[in-house]
This record gives structure tokens, C-alpha cells and sequence, in this order.
């Protein structure tokens, strides 16, 4: 058995030698490999003759990208970027782009812990429409920066953009966009573009059309055909003076998730402005029947949060289609969830409206509305399993551990995700507890809950 043990420790260092080889050679390819990644640095003292490196940063993003290649990354130091007009980078039509990021695959990162902020006030090109940052290129990815004071200059119809999004497989997370006249975030184009965990609040245009800020809105997507799977998670829009979300002019499915959306239509002093709907998912206004796409998408609705919206928390806009509502919660909006359709894409039809078909709702919580719960929807032509709005079951205010609606704004998480607090959660003999239905998601207890926080017991 002795020389057993011996055996096998003599293995054991042979195995060690081999492996240490092994590791050397993977540090030393990798090394090799990842040395083609560079890093370059932008600050708010930087100049754009320096070299980008951390000792010598550059002063603006449009000369980093020019020295960045696809796989580098661009750390933002903290601290405030007051944007001039000389810095725009394009002059397109009705459009100043402001910074112009088509170059693919470039990370333009909050260096850790700091915060920079972008302010656009003295920018106001005459007769412009103001685009703080045009993402036409690929695979970007922009996290940690704040932008704020975009403004707008035409008196007649327009609006300004904090980030335009026209380029595929671009990730924008943990931005806020706040105090501009412009809305926060708007694809147009491309497609699997995610918005993940970001902010827009208090945007409103005050000077177009004598202030009615009626184009402000917090998140849009407005895609053609051929642009798919762009994704809303984590993020919040509140005091935007049009809508929180708004999906109008969407050829493809879009999906939202598990973000929230209060105070929209409202100024940051509750003086009412425009629409003012939390989640805006759909229809096409007054497009002529033959520009439509067919078929009309289905958007998708999940585990988001509307609350105190000047109309509705969940409105479906006159879309030629259902949608998917899954496991949203509405508390004191005008109507918690409006399903308004118009008839059919045919011709006279597309422009009728009449109550919603095609929806699929399921474990969705409306509660306290101003209004009323659910308004313009045909049962009959829907599938509802599990709402609050279809069960017996009554709740009351004290079914949840908490209604103050200041936690909406509380801090998010380190790492980005929403705050966790007790705001509209459920108290643990709350008898919509587990009264949902399981459509695929996970949960706890026995069955889903209605709304969109599970419940922990
Ligand atoms: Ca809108
Ligand atoms: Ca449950």
C-alpha cells in the first residue's frame, strides 16, 4: 500500500508541472490575444491632441472613437461635459448630431465608480433638431453617463433625442437622461438593441408648440419592418411630459419588461402637459392603410409597473392588434389598463376604433384606478386568465406593505437593477397571492401571484 501513496504522489507533481505549463501558455496566449483590446480614456479636463491614455485623456467621445478599434473600450472619467456647439459632429437635414458613434463594437464606459454628465444647454443650432448622441454603428455598448439640458429650438412640430438608435446589437445601460427637452432613448432602426436599466425622467419639451411637450417621451421604439427583438428591461420613465413608453409606429414586436413607469403627462410640478400614458404600446395614427406592415406585431408587456400616469397605465393606442399583458400592476392611473383597438387592416376599418380583440391578458394587478380598471376591451374576442379585474377576490390598501409612492425613485441597486423595497408588494395574507395562472415564468408558493412582484412567501 506503501509504494501505492508513492505512486501517487509522484503523479501528482508530474500533474502539477503539466498543468502549470498548461496555465503559463494560456496566460501567455491570451495575454497575446487580448493586448489587441486597448483602452483609451476621455475626461473632463482632457484636450483632444492628447494621446487618450489615463494619464492623458481626451476631452470629447468623437475623438476617442477616432483613436478606439472595434473590442477597445472608452472609460468617460466623472465629473460635467459642458457640450458646445462647435463639438457637433454632423449637420444632416433637419438634424445637428451631436456625437456620432458609427464605429462598431467600441464599449464607452462610466469609468467604475464615478459619474459623468453630459450637459447640452448651450447647444441650440437654429431650425435643428438636437440628436445628443446618433448610434448608427453595431455591437456598442454605453454605460454609466448622464445626459441632461438637450434642447430644442423650432417653435413648429419636432423634437430632440438624447440617444438615437439606428444600428443593431447596441446595449445602452445605466444611463439617465434628465431635464432635456428631448426624449430619452429612440430606435428607429435596427434590430436586438437592448435598453437595459436605464432612467428618463423630468424631459419636457417647453418650447415647441407653446410647451405641450407632446413628442417627450421617455422610451420609443418606432421601427420598420425587418428590425426585431429590441428589448426595454429594468428601465424607469416618470415626469415626462408625453408617455413613459411608446411603441407607436412599430413594425415588429417589441418587448418590455419589468420596467416602470409613473407621472408621465405631467410636468415635474404635476402641471398636466401631453398624453401622459405609462406603457403605449402600439397602433400607427393616421399612416395610410398601404404603408401599415402586415402583419401587425404583437408586442409584449411584462412584469411592469404603472403608477399615477395622467391617461392610461397600460394602453394599447389604437393598434391594429392584441398584445401580450403578462403580470403587470397599474395603481392610480386615469384607466389602469385601456385596450383600445381599431377594427381591422382593411380599408375604412384601419381607421375605426372599437373596443380591444386580440389581447391576451394574464395575472395582471390593477388597483385604485382614477378612473376605471380596464375600459375599451371585448372580452369575448380576448383571452383573460387570472386578472384582478375578472377574479372574485376584493383587496384593500392594506393588503400591501407599502403605498408610498417615493420609493419609485429610490436608488436602483449596485449593480443597476431596479430598487428593492416594499412599494406595492404584497403583505403575506394578501388573497391575490398565488391566484395567478403559470404562464412559463418562475414563482413562488403554489402559483404565480397577480402583479408584477412575487411575493417572497
Ligand atoms: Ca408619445
Ligand atoms: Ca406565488
Amino acid at each position: 500500500m506503501r509504494p501505492g501513496r508513492k505512486y501517487g504522489k509522484t503523479s501528482t507533481i508530474k500533474t502539477t508541472k503539466k498543468v502549470k505549463c498548461k496555465i503559463l501558455f494560456i496566460t501567455i496566449f491570451l495575454n497575446c490575444f487580448y493586448s489587441f483590446a486597448k483602452e483609451y480614456y476621455v475626461a473632463p479636463n482632457g484636450k483632444d491632441s492628447n494621446t487618450g491614455t489615463k494619464d492623458s485623456p481626451v476631452e470629447t467621445i468623437k475623438k476617442a472613437q477616432t483613436l478606439a478599434n472595434s473590442g477597445d473600450t472608452i472609460y468617460i472619467r466623472g465629473g460635467l461635459y459642458m457640450m458646445k456647439e462647435e463639438q457637433i459632429a454632423q449637420y444632416y437635414k433637419i438634424w445637428a448630431f451631436v456625437t456620432k458613434l458609427d464605429k462598431d463594437g467600441i464599449n464607452y464606459l462610466a469609468y467604475p465608480n464615478e459619474a459623468p454628465v453630459f450637459n447640452y444647454s448651450n447647444i441650440k443650432p437654429e431650425n435643428r433638431r438636437v440628436i445628443a448622441f446618433l448610434i448608427s454603428g453595431n455591437n456598442i455598448k454605453i454605460k454609466g453617463i448622464e445626459v441632461t439640458g438637450v434642447q430644442v429650438t423650432i417653435k413648429t412640430h419636432t423634437q430632440s433625442e438624447c440617444f438615437a438608435i439606428q444600428g443593431n446589437n447596441n446595449t445602452l445601460e445605466q444611463l439617465k437622461m434628465y431635464d432635456n427637452m428631448a426624449i430619452g432613448v429612440y430606435i428607429t432602426r435596427g434590430s436586438n438593441n437592448l435598453i437595459l436599466n436605464c432612467d428618463a425622467y423630468r424631459n419636457w419639451d417647453s418650447v415647441s408648440e407653446n410647451g405641450a411637450g407632446g413628442n417627450t417621451d421617455g422610451f420609443g421604439c418606432h421601427a420598420p419592418q425587418g428590425n426585431k427583438n429590441n428589448v426595454f428591461r429594468g428601465c424607469r420613465a416618470w415626469f415626462n411630459s408625453d408617455d413613459g413608453f411608446d411603441l407607436i409606429n412599430s413594425a415588429e414586436p417589441v418587448l418590455i419588461d419589468h420596467c416602470w413607469a409613473f407621472y408621465n403627462g405631467y410636468t415635474f410640478d404635476f402641471k398636466k402637459r401631453a398624453d401622459g400614458n405609462g406603457f403605449k404600446c402600439g397602433g400607427y395614427a393616421s399612416t395610410p392603410l398601404n404603408q401599415l406592415p402586415n402583419p401587425i406585431p404583437r408586442n409584449t408587456i411584462q412584469f411592469c409597473l404603472a403608477v399615477g400616469n395622467k391617461q392610461g397605465g397600460f394602453y394599447s393606442n389604437h393598434h391594429l392588434n392584441g398584445n401580450n399583458w403578462y403580470n403587470n400592476t397599474a395603481y392610480r392611473n386615469r384607466a389602469n389598463y385601456d385596450m383600445l383597438n381599431r377594427k381591422d387592416l382593411k380599408p375604412i376599418d384601419y381607421l375605426e376604433d372599437v373596443p380591444g380583440w386580440n389581447h391576451v391578458l394574464s395575472n395582471n394587478l390593477g388597483y385604485g384606478a382614477r378612473g376605471a380598471e380596464l375600459v375599451n376591451i371585448k372580452k369575448s374576442a380576448c383571452t383573460l386568465k387570472n386578472n384582478y379585474f375578472d377574479l372574485s377576490v376584493m383587496i384593500k390598501d392594506s393588503d400591501f406593505l407599502s403605498l408610498d409612492e417615493s420609493f419609485l425613485t429610490s436608488p436602483r441597486q449596485v449593480d443597476g437593477n431596479l430598487p428593492e423595497n416594499n412599494f406595492m408588494r404584497l403583505n403575506s395574507s394578501c388573497p391575490i397571492i398565488d391566484a395567478g395562472v403559470d404562464i412559463g415564468f418562475p414563482f413562488k408558493g403554489k402559483a404565480p401571484d397577480l402583479g408584477c412582484f412575487e411575493s417572497k412567501y
